[in-house]
């Protein structure tokens, strides 16, 4: 029988399986007389919190869990991918407890994106997807804008009690607790070993001046992220690093547009219109006549239309199709992970095309 490690610090079960998981540590550090977690580790040394991620099942009690305490709650959105960034089902949770929300990646947005006006959308949306946040932030922890005002908020809104901060994998919670642990007490040494965490088996507890506790919980992983189905490699493709230039096509009848081979876009009628692509810079669009689409994309998906990778092809999803008829001005039809199209003008049928299990939705203009 292969012998079972625990974590001194948290008291996870080690495994050396799943970097991305829960209790992951490399082999070699079985070696050693103290075994410690990688996330443990990291926290330790490097006073940096480390996401990992968690099945459904193990999320669901988390956020019942949470329910049941009295605790303030930090929601963090990717407003990139503000959709498939939800948690969706959190609202059944929360119990009284109170929620902030906030926005994270706001620097990858135009610069022409309304700061007050984005707040108001994803207030609305909320209240649309039932949970009512007592306030929104939009942030950019990689840049540390905006942190110290929701460092400031948590403060108020937590009136002495803990803190929880949830969000999918991805969303950039871990880089949003750094920037915060920096903003709350300084430069300086976060979390020392005589803070070292070590209650729950898989929440990370950081001390806060009054006794009390932020909590980082695991990242919950997203089905429908476009993420999940392309190479890490290309993962980074399709995730902007900077601010997103839109890309604006005019369009005729019976054209098509391909996003790498991950998307397509008909537009079956509307005469000539115009169409702004907000994806990553990184995202090659290529233009064809509707009618060669399939065929284009039979023959070419893998190379011409990549990512996805050639190798790939065997087991990425097929291209699902939904067709739009778009009502009113200034509507995006959001590819969920990989971006949106922007249709100012109304009166116009359309077909996205995403990888089976990946969510299209079409919204108000965000910009
Ligand atoms: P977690 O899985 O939610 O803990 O996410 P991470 O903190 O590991 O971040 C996920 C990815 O998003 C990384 O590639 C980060 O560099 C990136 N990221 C995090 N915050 C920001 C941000 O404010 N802006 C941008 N552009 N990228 C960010």
């Amino acid at each position: 029988m292969t012998e079972q490690y625990s974590c001194i610090g948290c008291g996870v079960r080690i495994q050396t399986d799943h970097p991305e998981e829960i209790g992951f540590a490399p082999h070699s550090a079985l070696e050693k007389e103290e075994v410690i977690c990688q996330r443990c580790f990291r926290l330790k040394h490097y006073n940096e919190v480390q996401d990992v991620s968690l099945t459904d099942d193990d999320f669901l009690k988390i956020l019942n869990g949470i329910g049941n305490k009295d605790a303030l709650i930090v929601k963090i959105v990717d407003i990139f991918d503000f959709n498939g960034s939800w948690l969706p089902g959190l609202h059944r949770f929360v119990g009284k407890n109170k929620v902030l929300l906030v926005g994270n990646k706001v620097d990858l947005l135009p610069k022409s994106v309304k700061r007050n006006k984005l707040i108001g959308w994803m207030k609305h949306e909320s209240k649309e997807l039932g949970l009512k946040p007592e306030d929104v932030f939009l942030v950019s922890a990689a840049r540390g804008q905006q942190i110290a005002e929701v460092a400031a908020a948590i403060d108020e809104y937590r009136r002495g009690k803990d803190v929880y901060v949830v969000g999918c994998t991805n969303v950039g919670k871990s880089t949003f607790i750094n920037r915060i642990l920096k903003e709350v007490t300084g430069e300086g040494d976060v979390i020392t070993t005589s803070h070292f965490p070590g209650t729950t088996l898989d929440m990370i507890e950081i001390p806060l001046s009054d006794g009390k506790s932020l909590i980082d919980t695991p990242g919950i992983i997203n089905h429908h992220q476009m993420a999940h189905f392309v190479d890490k490699r290309d993962l980074k493709v399709i995730t902007p690093k900077k601010e997103i230039k839109p890309r604006v096509y005019q369009l005729n009848e019976g054209q098509s547009l391909f996003f790498g081979g991950l998307a397509r876009f008909d537009f079956m009628s509307g005469g000539k219109k115009s169409f702004v692509c907000h994806f990553s810079n990184e995202i090659n669009i290529h233009r064809t006549k509707t009618e060669k689409a399939d065929s284009l994309y039979k023959n070419h998906a893998g190379e011409l239309l990549t990512p996805p990778r050639r190798e790939q092809m065997d087991t990425f999803p097929e291209l699902v199709r939904h067709e739009f008829t778009i009502k009113e001005a200034k509507t995006d039809i959001v590819f969920s992970g990989l971006g949106w199209m922007t249709v100012n003008e109304a009166g116009v049928k359309v077909a996205a095309y995403v990888p089976k299990g990946v969510g299209v939705q079409v919204r108000k203009s965000l910009i």
